[in-house]
């Protein structure tokens, strides 16, 4: 049994206009879905993807309107690492985010670092060994730069360099030494790293709630077993709709979720037009009216250069 990489990761935005504007413009993912949290259905949840909205590709967005600024800081993710085909690819994004107005830093490993409107870290780094790429299309974006999917993360710890045997014993990760881990699965991996700190974050916009990883469909019950085997607290399974998750701690503080890779996005949707509509949980369905008068309008990139063609 092996988990198949990554499966997405989520963040906290104070604002899903600009969220949306960085991610699905700037950096040209598709917007696949645009729903509302199931614990707080007046708040925003966001999914950016490649065309399909296939795990490996998945960044998520629950947004708090107005949100104060967090800061990463111990037992917590600070970098998100996405693939681009090349150095040349490098290059060009360089270009594009001056053009766009944000900041960027050539790393001493040749990647490119910057952060997003909410102070999040991002790297690009050429995408290594053999992860199939996973592009959406942007017509400003040629697909030889476009960015391939999510390569790896790093998070704090103050153990950075012991191994941690709930990664490498429980869900198979390989341990390179130097705080540096590789989740292998069948057709993508992942790396995974903490870097040392001592020093506590907090909670906030541009810093991550938790991370996914991909578990085959009939696996997922045994990775809950798995888990709780190990002496973990593992929540029961929820059905996001997506894919069925579970949720629990690692021990450096990180809140891990295992997730299925299906149904996935285009269960209540037509894949031509995902994430253009806003999607209920079915259980908040009947707050549909309320809620959109009260959460702010998104205007997908993809919906608002249809209109603008159909118009010209
Ligand atoms: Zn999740």
């Amino acid at each position: 049994m092996k988990l198949e990489g990554l499966h997405h990761i989520t963040m906290i935005t104070g604002d899903a206009q600009k969220n949306v504007a960085f991610y699905a413009d700037t950096l040209g993912l598709r917007l696949v879905k645009k729903t509302v949290n199931f614990d707080q259905p007046e708040a925003y949840h966001l999914y950016f993807g490649d065309e399909t909205g296939a795990p490996g590709s998945i960044l998520t967005w629950f947004e708090f309107a107005g949100a104060q600024r967090g800061r990463a800081g111990l037992g917590m993710v600070h970098t998100l690492q996405l693939g681009v085909p090349s150095a040349a690819a490098i290059d060009f994004w360089e270009q594009r985010l001056r053009d766009a107005g944000s900041a960027s830093e050539r790393t001493a490993n040749g990647t490119l670092a910057f952060e997003d409107y909410d102070g999040l870290g991002l790297e690009l780094v050429v995408s290594d060994d053999g992860n199939p790429p996973l592009q959406a299309v942007h017509p400003e974006v040629p697909a030889e730069h476009a960015i391939v999917g999510l390569e790896g993360a790093r998070a704090y710890s103050l153990y950075a360099n012991v191994e941690e045997s709930l990664l490498t014993d429980v869900l198979g990760f390989d341990y390179e030494g130097g705080g540096e881990y590789k989740l292998q699965g069948e057709q993508r991996h992942f790396h995974w790293a903490y870097d040392q700190a001592e020093e506590v974050g907090e909670a906030g916009a541009g810093t991550v709630h938790h991370i996914a990883w991909a578990s085959q469909d009939d696996d997922h019950l045994k990775w809950q077993a798995r888990v709780r085997e190990a002496g973990g607290f593992v929540t029961d399974v929820r059905d996001r709709d997506y894919f069925n998750a579970i949720y629990f701690r690692e021990p450096r503080g990180i809140l891990f979720e295992i997730a299925t890779l299906s149904p996935g996005f285009a269960a209540d949707e037509d894949p031509q037009t995902l994430g253009e509509a806003l999607r209920l949980p079915k259980q908040h369905e009947h707050l549909r009216a309320h809620l959109e008068q009260t959460l702010q309008p998104v205007v997908n990139p993809r919906t608002a250069r249809r209109e603008a063609g159909a118009t010209r």
